[in-house]
């Protein structure tokens, strides 16, 4: 079959979008009609400067649907909607079994973009191009190891799904996991782009008690035309009031240490049983997990009301896109 798909033939110049040759897919592979994809610093980084196999379809940031499925594939069927991981993994192997799913062998082709076979599914005029790290999401259609898709749930909006099959993890789990950040923590991200900044919702998510996010860039700096808040007023509310050091415990001890930690815990409780948070306290836990820096073009997050949970939020973002 033919695809259309964004190519890069040579480092330095632009993406191209060229019409290609798609093979079909063979053992253990699926083909996937992409619906999203994700532009990430790496694609750029591998079009100026060439760091992986040439030609190649680029993108590793992807999510679509799997409509045909080579012999043999078991995790995945035609039908289901899949986000597409940035490496293949086994699942089986020493390394996938205990957590360290970025060591598999199965990952080796990343940079040369050929399936586990060795050989390659795009071509054009004899030429064979590969998927950057064996996906290439900015194809209409992909053919994938089965091994790079992750099954998602209907409600999950494929733009969505895309995001977190590399940067959103990325950076959520390097402070999450990798950093282990703890309640109460300080933490410093250096570097807001799409990973650092989800390693500081990351933190945030964990607990931490103050993030520091630096960039060098300065349109990062006051993207939101709230109040900024320098240290001395990390306790002052998004409307400039202040909050927690003039209120005290129920006991009239205690400054705003003590609400940092009460609020933590009622965060805790609203992640792990968002039904029976109360509702003034769902809307401050939700708060928190909106993103510190946003650039001036993205949209405004959607308001989430005080007692919507993750799941219903996405199936109401997925009802107003269709
Ligand atoms: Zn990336
Ligand atoms: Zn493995």
């Amino acid at each position: 079959m033919k695809t259309r798909a964004a190519v890069l033939r040579k480092a330095g110049t632009p993406w191209e979008i060229t019409e290609l040759e798609l093979d079909p897919p063979k053992a253990n592979e699926v083909l996937i009609q992409m619906e999203a994809a994700g532009l990430c610093h790496s694609d750029e980084h591998i079009r100026s400067r060439g760091m992986a196999r040439l030609p190649l379809v680029g993108g590793h940031e992807g999510a679509g649907v799997v409509v045909e499925a080579g012999p043999g594939v078991t995790r995945v069927k035609v039908g289901d909607r899949v986000s597409c991981s940035y490496i293949p993994v086994c699942g089986k192997c020493r390394y996938c079994s205990t957590g360290k799913q970025n060591l598999c062998d199965a990952g080796k082709w990343a940079g040369v973009g050929c399936l586990q076979d060795e050989t390659f599914r795009f071509h054009q005029n004899g030429e064979d191009f590969g998927g950057m790290c064996v996906v290439g999401s900015f194809a209409e259609y992909s053919v994938l190891s089965e091994w790079s898709c992750v099954k998602i749930e209907d409600y999950v909006p494929m733009e969505l799904a895309a995001l977190v099959s590399r940067g959103v993890t990325t950076g959520f789990c390097s402070a999450v996991y990798a950093g282990d950040v703890r309640v109460g923590d300080v933490v410093v991200v250096f570097g807001t782009g799409g990973v650092g900044i989800n390693a500081v919702q990351g933190a945030a998510w964990a607990g931490a008690k103050h993030v520091f996010a630096i960039d060098p860039n300065e349109w990062k700096h006051r993207p939101d035309p709230r109040p900024a808040r320098r240290h001395g007023d990390l306790h002052r509310g998004r409307d400039g009031q202040r909050r927690g050091q003039g209120r005290r415990g129920h006991d009239g001890q205690g400054g705003h240490d003590r609400d940092h930690r009460r609020r933590v815990l009622r965060d805790g409780a609203a992640r792990r049983h968002p039904d029976r948070v109360p509702q003034e306290d769902a809307g401050l836990a939700v708060r928190r997990r909106q993103p510190a820096v946003r650039h001036p073009d993205d949209p405004q997050p959607v308001a989430r009301g005080p007692h919507q949970t993750q799941r219903a939020h996405y199936q109401d973002l997925y009802a107003r896109r269709n």
